[in-house]
């Protein structure tokens, strides 16, 4: 069985990890949106901008780690822009899938684009660019969630409404496939 570890701060490998992903998934986004114009990709990567400022005011100034390096560095960036919340807010803030859609929309806006820009004119590059996106949003996300951030993390033991949430669906989805089966 794996030993699990909780970090005080994570290690920069898992910080650098974290935010490769998030920053491939922005520019081939920025990129497939080219495709209608710059002015599309201009406010796509506004959007980007704008969720990463909800989830440091929403919740990153009453986690743990707050002045803290967590998996994404978001902690620490997080205290030097921002007063310390409540910490006992992060617990008892109710999260739902509508509170987190807008934060999916970052990987969906540039996928809708991918498909219309293929609709209108077939490419392989595109074709490509939309399979990556699509495997970093979902398989990427799971990997860096499953295995680093979550995993590791002292927040999920103090209580995380989001990784409940995750928790939640997941043995939703396991029951619903085995009364199938
Ligand atoms: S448990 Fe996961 S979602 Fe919750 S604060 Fe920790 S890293 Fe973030």
């Amino acid at each position: 069985m794996s030993e699990q570890t909780c970090y005080e701060n994570y290690p920069l490998r898992i910080v650098a990890l974290s935010n490769l992903l998030n920053f491939s998934i922005w520019i081939i986004g920025a990129y497939l949106l080219l495709g209608f114009g710059i002015l599309f990709s201009i406010l796509f990567l506004v959007y980007c901008i704008v969720m990463e400022f909800r989830v440091l005011t929403r919740s990153c100034v009453n986690c743990y780690y707050y002045g803290k390096i967590c998996f994404s560095g978001r902690g620490k960036v997080c205290s030097l822009l921002f007063k310390k919340g409540k910490s006992g807010n992060f617990v008892t803030d109710k999260v739902t899938w509508k509170d987190i859609l807008p934060d999916f929309m970052v990987s969906i806006f540039p996928i809708i684009g991918g498909i219309v820009l293929l609709i209108i004119s077939f490419s392989w590059l595109i074709v490509l660019l939309l399979v990556i996106l699509v495997l970093l949003t979902t398989a990427g996300n799971s990997v860096i969630r499953g295995s680093f951030a979550c995993k590791n993390c002292k927040q999920r033991e103090i209580g995380c409404p989001a990784q409940k949430l995750f928790e939640t669906s997941k043995m939703e989805n396991h029951e619903t496939s085995l009364e199938k089966n």
